[in-house]
């Protein structure tokens, strides 16, 4: 039993940990993030700092798939028409995340994978719909020998909603101040790209204002 929860340092992936804590408790959980060779390192070092504000056992996993840089960039225009999904998307990474998680879950006894897909990333990433979460899970069992659940709590949910989620689960709060959410690596959030907008159209929604902003704790 236990559940394994994809860490990506972003503000979702904090939320489903947070989440996570108080759904199986601290010596059920554990926290995986994995470096696939991000553009920068933000995130990676945001999960860590998370992970220790929440005292939650965290492994750093990281794989190296060198189909000119299939991890990391994202479809090519036309290829994105084609296929009836956002240029932003990268082909599979959720996929092969989510793999590894299962990998680890079976190997630390776990039964549960969480990930912080949103209502957001539905729309855009089809590794992400319902979908293929149920025909993942269904794999992932038939790949393992034992039954594995894939949880994602926020699915359904805008991002204003898991703005007010994050507000009622302990440690939550404290813990979104340190996350790191922005596609740049500058030492503040640019507030320009399309996940710094995001996330302050959350903020904005919930009538809260971003602890990652307001707070010194970002350091
Ligand atoms: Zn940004």
């Amino acid at each position: 039993m236990g559940a394994v929860v994809l860490l990506s340092g972003g503000m979702d992936s904090t939320i489903v940990l947070a989440w996570a804590l108080r759904q199986y408790g601290r010596d059920f959980t554990h926290a995986l993030s994995i470096d696939y060779g991000q553009r920068h390192a933000r995130e990676l070092e945001a999960a860590v700092r998370i992970a220790k504000h929440f005292r939650v056992s965290h492994r750093v996993a990281s794989v190296r798939i060198d189909l000119a840089g299939s991890l990391v960039d994202a479809y090519d225009a036309d290829l994105s028409r084609r296929a009836n999904v956002s240029p932003d998307i990268v082909p599979m990474r959720n996929a092969i995340l989510l793999s590894m998680a299962a990998g680890y879950a079976a190997r630390a006894g776990a039964d549960t994978v969480c990930i912080g897909a949103c209502e957001m990333d539905v729309a855009g990433f089809p590794d992400c719909r319902p979908e293929f979460l149920s025909a993942a899970q269904h794999a992932f069992t038939l790949a393992t020998g034992e039954p594995i659940s894939i949880v994602a709590p926020l699915l359904a949910m805008g991002k204003g909603a898991t703005v007010k989620l994050a507000r009622e689960l302990p440690g939550c709060w404290d813990a979104l101040a340190l996350s790191w959410t922005c596609y740049r690596g500058g030492e503040q959030p640019c507030g320009e790209c399309s996940a710094c907008v995001a996330r302050a159209d959350g903020f904005a929604h919930a009538g809260e204002c971003d602890p990652a902003m307001t707070e010194e704790a970002a350091e």
